[in-house]
């Protein structure tokens, strides 16, 4: 499994998110502390941010891990923004080794993770590969279940649902037809929506920010931890975490 992060805030570096907290995502990828599946986080990293007055996220995506690229580790000190989404990848087996496959994945303003594994797949979810038009299927940047899962969230996005139905739709879509571990993030630099199912969720919001992560970044007080199959919504107004 892998962990990931999102934040909104103001104005933060990408190194006092991801790289300065002692238990934060670079830590967690050679430490995790909550991981339920895999040791390590070592087959790539991925960070998304987004930059005043451009709707569009950049991104920043290697294949190897985040404590093998000094380079971003320069960059992340100068690079702040209000909204970001990271993630760190211990890949399933069978799936794209190179930086395609490394979340986030992005489509517009959205950027998206999977945190989790779809056992069987393609073929336990044939059907609702069926349901994916071959444009969006062909689109498909790397051949992983993750990328498969933000093509069924795009097409719900698509069909006018909120992210938050969108995702929970998704979830219960995948688990309908396989065995399954599905947390979801996705963001558009204003709100933050994630799935808790079958790994670990935390969020935290305070002056510094929300944070939703799949686990906490520090020993520091206030980090709230998700219960299983539920769906999360965080903004700069609040946090709200409901049943799948
Ligand atoms: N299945 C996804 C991948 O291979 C996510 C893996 C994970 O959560 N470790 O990238």
């Amino acid at each position: 499994m892998c962990r990931h992060l999102a934040f909104l805030g103001p104005p933060t570096s990408l190194a006092t998110l991801l790289l300065v907290p002692e238990h934060g995502l670079l830590t967690q990828s050679w430490a995790p502390r909550e991981q339920r599946f895999g040791a390590v986080n070592a087959d790539g990293f991925g960070v998304g941010w987004y930059a005043a007055g451009d709707p569009r996220p950049a991104r920043y995506r290697r294949a190897v891990p985040m404590w093998a690229d000094p380079s971003f580790a320069d960059i992340a000190r100068v690079t702040t923004t209000t909204a970001a989404l990271a993630a760190v990848r211990s890949a399933t087996v069978g799936t794209t080794q190179d930086e395609s496959a490394s979340a986030p994945y992005t489509d517009g303003k959205w950027l998206f993770s999977h945190n989790g594994r779809i056992h069987g797949w393609p073929s336990a979810v044939e059907p609702l590969v069926n349901a994916i038009p071959a444009s969006r299927l062909l689109t498909m940047e790397a051949h992983v279940d993750s990328a498969l899962v933000w093509a069924l969230v795009l097409e719900a996005l698509a069909a006018g649902e909120n992210p938050d139905a969108a995702l929970a739709g998704t979830v219960r879509k995948v688990l309908a037809h396989a065995e399954a571990r599905v947390n979801l993030l996705l963001t558009d630099g204003r709100t933050i929506t994630a799935t808790a199912a079958g790994d670990t969720l935390y969020w935290r919001s305070g002056p510094d920010g929300v944070f939703v992560a799949s686990e906490p970044s520090d020993d520091g007080p206030g980090w709230n931890s998700v219960p299983d199959n539920s769906v999360l919504t965080a903004t700069a107004d609040g946090v709200d975490v409901r049943p799948l």
